[in-house]
Formats: C-alpha cells, structure tokens, sequence
C-alpha cells in the first residue's frame, strides 16, 4: 500500500457514510450543472433544473370530493332537510346560478361546486324524493319547468306560478333530497386554490420526477420540462480472470457481470453509465484506462482494491494524483472499498466480489449519483421487519447481509437468503433488502426486530 492510502483510513460504516454525503452535499450546493429541455415522457426519473409553478389555482375551482348533493350548510342549520333538486353536475360541467336558500344541485365526484354551496352531503345520507305537483297548463304550449320558486319549510310543496287558460289537467314532478345528517361547512369541497395558488412553487428544482412529480407537471400544462443532463459514469471492471459476457470463458476465468450490474444501478438512480473494456491487473494499461474513466462526471472501478499483490487500482489511482477521503470501512461485505477524487472527479473503488459491488453501491456510490445529476441525496431507505430466525455472527464489522423481506403489511418479517459469500450473485438476484447488523452484536434473536436496508 502506498502512503496517501495509509493516511486516508478504514472508517465506521457511519463515518464512511457521513464522509461521502458530506461530499455529495458540497457537489449539490455547488450547482451550476448543464440541462437541457425534453418531452414530459422522457424526463421521467430525471432531475428538474428549474422549479415547476402552478399555471392556475390547484383544484381550480371548488371541488367536490364526493358523489351527492351540494348544499348551503345554513339551510340545514335552519332545520330544513329537504331541498329542492334544481340541477345536476358532472365533472367538467358547470351549473351557473348561485344555489339559492331551500335548493340543492346533484353533484359528480370532482365536479365544480356551484357558487354559494359550502358542503357537499354524500349520496349515501340522502334520499331522493320525487313529487307530483298539480299543474295547469295551457294545451300546446311548451313551458320550461324553471323550477326556481322556493319550497316550504318542510314536506309540503309549494305549486310552480302556473297560469292561462284554457287549462288542462297534468301530472308534474318534482325534484326533492332529504338529506338525513348534520352537515358541517366545507364538508367534502376542497376549495379552489387549497393546494396551490396560480403562480405558486409546485416542484423546486433539484426535484426528482418520479410518477407522482410527472403528474403534476402534466397537470400544470408542462408538455416539456427542463431538466439536468445525466451525469456519465464510467465502469471500469479489472481482472486479469474476466472475459466479456459474449466471450466463452477459459476453465479459471470468468465473465465481467460487476460492469452489469453497476450499469443497471446507474440508469436506476439517474446515470448514464459507460462501459470501458476491461483492465487487465497491469499497472499501466489499467492506469491508462483510469484515466479514460476520468473523463466521465464519476468513475466507479470493480475489483482490484484489496491487500493482494495484484490489487492495483490504488496504486495507479495514485499516480493520477488521486485524494482518497477514505480507503477501507468496516463493513461486511465490502470492506476494502475506497472513495476519493482526481481533480473534480469523485471515484470509488469498489471490492469485485459480486455482492459486495452492490451491497457498496446502495451504501455509498448510488448518493453520489444522485448528487450529480442535481439532486439532494436521499438517505440510505431502512425499515423495521422481525427477524425470522436467529442470526449469529462476530462483532466489529456492520454486515449487510442479501434478505428479504416476507410477512403481511403491518407485521413485516425478513429472513437472511442463505448464501455462499460475497461471491454469490444468485443470492442476491433471491434478496429483496440488506438485513443490517449493527457491528456490536454477536446475536440477533428471533422474533427481534432489525434494521433492513430497501434495495
Ligand atoms: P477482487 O476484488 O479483484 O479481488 O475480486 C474478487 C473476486 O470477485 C474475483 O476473484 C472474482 O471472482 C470476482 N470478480 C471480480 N471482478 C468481477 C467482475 N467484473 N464480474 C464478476 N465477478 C468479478
Ligand atoms: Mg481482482
């Protein structure tokens, strides 16, 4: 080991997280990134370069949230309990007269609420009444039924101002809800303007546009956004015993699956990951493919960072004039990991044990990914699950150990994927979260409940 490597330190797991985040905080902070427009459709997953606002009121108008029968609150108050039914709207309709005293309108779910309602009453506490008024009409002649005089205070009905001659006897009805419940002001209406106001900061910049955030772009009229360009990462897998995937490997060699699954974790968090050819353990084609990696935003490397004699990678990492914030953590797996940068350019040296590729990424690599492409890191996401059966180890290293997660919604169990080591890939293709144990415990009881880490 050269002497920068002695220096920089094996750290907690703790103090190796806290190290990389505060570099990840720092490269956010800093800003300034390029960006570029792109169809609403194309920027899912990608980072929003400036902030989304409200085009106009959100809901824009008063919104019912249920099907029934919108209301004056104070009509009821008054006693009443049956309304005249002057009208019926459904979402994206409108009724335009003011709601009078005594009157009531049919309402769709996401209907606008007419003008002086103040209470939606669900369908489920009314009852509609229909009533047959006597009417006199003149023969032939069309009548419009306005409907709009007011009703009595309780069941009787009041005629319609009907009138001319020569009169002809015929059955009318009438629109009538009982409405059987108290009704309090606002109920089931969300105003208009509850959730934002036309101008209003809906999305800040720096936001991620998952599902949820793509919604409200399109709802705010945003057929294209701007958003930062996708940080490259490069992926340098060494080894002298890899051959690539569409090779036939020799007896003791293997295919490079590390520049895989590093890729896919990339383009998961929001990279653009580039595959360099594999370095062989040389010490100067490696650095020379270093130095090709360099020219990426980041530079992830697999393999070659522990204490064996052909363990390069720090050593030309080195001779580019690497800074190595850290060189070790004491984690299992995973523990030779190494995270520094050369000049701007933040790299980690990832142990080439399959497992331990991933398992270190999700704890370190995958925040700076995310850094980079504009966002605020999230934290590593954990949960509680109860441990299925014990779990026994040796204390002094935090162990992310491939599990998953089982049990029924409110009663989560985790249960640890045997494996073969940190070679076993299959186990962790099986594992669904890292069971976390914490570096002072020898034990895990069954039934206990522990920290499992969210792949
Ligand atoms: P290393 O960290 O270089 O000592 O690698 C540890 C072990 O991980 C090697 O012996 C390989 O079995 C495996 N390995 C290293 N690199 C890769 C890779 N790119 N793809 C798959 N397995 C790898
Ligand atoms: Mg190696």
């Amino acid at each position: 080991m050269n002497t920068a490597v002695q220096s920089a330190g094996v750290l907690s797991f703790e103090d190796a997280y806290e190290v990389v985040r505060e570099r990840c905080r720092q490269i956010v902070a800093a800003g300034d990134r390029p960006s570029e427009e792109v169809l609403l459709m194309q920027a899912v997953g990608r980072v929003l370069a400036e902030p989304i606002t409200a085009d106009r009121d959100f809901p824009p108008f008063p919104r019912a949230t249920r099907d029934g029968f919108a209301v004056r609150v104070e009509d009821l108050a008054g006693g009443l309990t049956l309304l005249r039914v002057v009208g019926q709207v459904r979402a994206g309709d409108s009724y335009d007269l003011p709601l009078a005293s005594g009157e009531a309108v049919e309402i769709m779910t996401g209907a606008a609420v007419p003008v002086g309602a103040d209470a939606v009453v669900m369908v489920e506490y009314t009852e509609r009444k229909t009533r047959e008024i006597d009417r006199k009409e003149r023969e032939g002649t069309q009548r419009k039924s306005e409907n709009r005089g007011s009703i009595a205070d309780d069941d009787h009905i009041l005629d319609i101002a009907g009138h001319a001659e020569p009169e002809v006897e015929e059955k009318k009805t009438e629109d009538f809800v009982e409405v059987q419940r108290a009704v309090t002001s606002g109920e089931n209406v969300v105003p208009s303007g509850a959730e934002a106001h036309a101008g209003q900061e809906l999305l800040p910049r720096g936001a991620r546009l998952g599902s949820a955030q793509i919604a409200l772009a399109a709802a705010a009229g945003k057929a294209s956004v701007k958003v930062y360009r996708k940080p490259k990462v490069a992926i340098l897998s060494t080894g002298d015993e890899l051959v690539e995937v569409a090779e036939k490997p020799g007896p003791s060699q293997i295919r490079n699956s590390n520049s895989y699954s590093l890729a896919a974790l990339v383009a998961e968090c929001g990279g653009e990951p580039v595959q360099l050819p594999i370095a062989p353990d040389e010490e100067s084609k490696l650095t020379e493919l270093i130095h090709e990696g360099l020219k990426a935003d980041m530079l992830l490397l697999s393999g070659g960072v522990s204490m064996g004699k052909f363990d390069l990678v720090e050593q030309a990492l080195k001779s580019l004039g690497a800074k190595f914030f850290f060189t070790g953590a004491l984690i299992q797996p995973g523990k030779p990991v190494v995270f520094g940068e050369v000049g701007s350019i933040p790299f980690f040296g990832l142990p080439g044990n399959p497992v331990s590729v991933m398992v270190t990424f999700e704890l370190f690599a995958r925040q700076m990914v995310e850094a980079l492409s504009g966002a605020e890191p999230e934290r590593l996401q954990s949960a509680k699950a109860k441990l299925r059966k014990e779990f026994k180890t040796k204390t002094g290293l935090t162990r992310f150990l491939p599990a998953r997660l089982n049990g029924a919604l409110d009663d989560p169990e985790v249960e640890v994927v045997p494996w073969q080591g940190s070679g076993d890939m299959l186990a962790a293709a099986r594992a669904t979260c890292y069971l976390v144990v914490p570096s002072d415990r020898e034990k895990l009881a069954k039934g206990e409940m522990v920290t499992v880490v969210i792949k």
